[in-house]
């Protein structure tokens, strides 16, 4: 029984270059890894994974150890990064980086868009950002991809550090800065020196940034580093202006040239992401007329901002995630405009950890000072929290809260649905 070596495994993966995480999902000729999870050992399914066809299988446990067609490693989940770290090296193409708080995915979709019209351009898969994300991410690029686009996430102090070096990005876009697994970094300056790590790769390896200058605190972070700025100052080169978000946000492009882009997405803090992505493509020499066409057919997925239509109300669903930051800016927007004709319904936030009362109790008093209608929330947290509000009909879990709107429907309504992921807010909506 022998260790193989990472360059091993890259030559292995130059003749197989699939790779496979799910033996059930194993294409023919493609390399297996074996990792491991809290309640699964993917070394168990190394042999099922060659019977379905795989070239080869990487393992780190010597029990599944069959000689012929298994790699042995020390590691698997380092041997899968070690891999992309190696592959990332011999593509010599612009690599954007994405990380921030709130709006990497809907970010990378649109730049995606963008660039898509010019370039072969490859980019993440979903919201697969994470330590294995990232690495899957780059083996799936292939030889003829012209252009990057990487999202990358994190709970941690030092994953982003961690990920820049597999993925070395050659720019960068941190979306915004907020308050958003306050657990997992131990306080708001926490969060600011976990997003930082992508803007100090860049400074270190000569790289650029794509910064929104209307971010003060972005703007700070980024002084020393070559950046592209956009935002709705005539100061940018890429100047744009919200003209409307209602239902969907419409922006107007001053600068480098004047031209309108009707989006489908909802959200006035949209704009900012439809911007990145304008700047992006203007950077990379994108036509920019058709790179505002593309963004214009772009429809958003996954609960993220959509608008639904049911014949009885208009609900915009924005049930995918919810921090404080994004409940923020996506109750501010929404109350923006007549909030006395307007109704919001509020999940709880997750991951808050110690943070979670007080967020809570900020954001109802938040909601309750923008004067809507009404306001009805989800969930343990914001119960407790609606125990000093006046006028919140709050609910402990969304089964109830479903049940009531099942029996007291409401119509005519224009209704803002956020909540966590986990809280499944979506499925109140056939009650509505
Ligand atoms: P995740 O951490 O789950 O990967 P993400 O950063 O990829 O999230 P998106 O999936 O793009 O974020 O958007 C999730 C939600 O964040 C949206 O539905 C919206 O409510 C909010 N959001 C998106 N963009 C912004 C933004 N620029 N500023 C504030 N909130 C935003
Ligand atoms: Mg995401």
């Amino acid at each position: 029984m022998r260790i193989s070596s990472s360059d091993e495994i890259f030559l292995h993966f130059k003749q197989h270059p699939y790779i496979s995480l799910d033996s059930r999902k194993t294409q023919p000729g493609s390399l297996f890894f074996a990792l491991k999870g809290e309640n699964f050992n993917g070394n168990q399914y190394a042999k099922l994974a060659l019977e379905q066809g795989a070239a080869y299988a990487v393992i780190d446990d010597p029990e599944y150890y069959t000689g012929e067609r298994t790699l042995l490693t020390s590691d698997t989940l380092t041997a899968l990064q070690q891999l992309a770290a190696d592959y990332r090296n011999t593509l010599n193409i612009p690599v954007i980086g994405i990380t921030g708080t709130n709006g990497k995915t809907t970010s990378k979709e649109l730049i995606f868009t963008a660039l898509s019209t010019k370039f072969r351009a490859c980019a993440t898969s979903g919201n697969f950002n994470n330590h294995i994300g990232v690495p899957v991410t780059l083996l799936n690029i292939k030889p003829d991809t012209e252009i990057a686009i990487v999202e990358m996430g994190a709970n941690h102090i030092g994953e982003i550090a961690a990920l820049c070096r597999i993925a070395r990005p050659t720019h960068g876009l941190i979306t915004n800065i907020g308050k958003a697994h306050l657990e997992g970094f131990g306080s708001p300056e926490g969060v600011i020196k976990a997003k930082k790590e992508l803007y100090d790769h860049l400074r270190k390896n000569g790289g650029t940034a794509f910064v929104h200058g209307n971010d003060h605190l972005l703007m700070q972070l980024s002084e020393e580093l070559p950046r592209i700025t956009y935002g709705n100052s005539g100061n940018e080169p890429f100047f744009g202006e919200l003209i409307d978000d209602e239902p969907f946000l419409s922006v107007k492009l001053q600068k480098p040239l004047s031209l309108q882009i009707q989006t489908q997405l909802s959200g006035g803090y949209n704009f900012s992401n439809v911007m990145a992505a304008i700047a992006i493509a203007g950077h990379f020499r994108v036509n920019l007329n058709d790179a505002a066409t593309a963004l214009q057919a772009y429809e958003p997925k996954m609960n993220r901002s959509q608008v639904l239509q049911t014949g009885k109300n208009i609900i915009v669903l924005d049930a995918y995630n919810a921090n404080p930051s994004s409940m923020t800016a996506a109750i501010s927007n929404f109350s923006a405009k007549s909030p006395d004709k307007k109704v919001l319904i509020l999940g709880d936030m997750f991951e808050l950890g110690t943070a979670s009362e007080q967020e809570h109790n900020s954001i109802l008093e938040l909601a309750v000072s923008c004067g809507f209608r009404r306001i009805i929330t989800a969930g343990p947290e914001f119960h407790k929290a609606a125990a000093c509000a006046v006028d919140v009909l709050a609910f402990l879990s969304v089964e109830d809260l479903r049940l009531y709107l099942l029996n007291n429907p409401l119509s005519g309504e224009n209704i803002l649905i956020k909540g966590s992921r986990g809280m499944k807010l979506e499925t109140i909506t056939d009650a509505l």
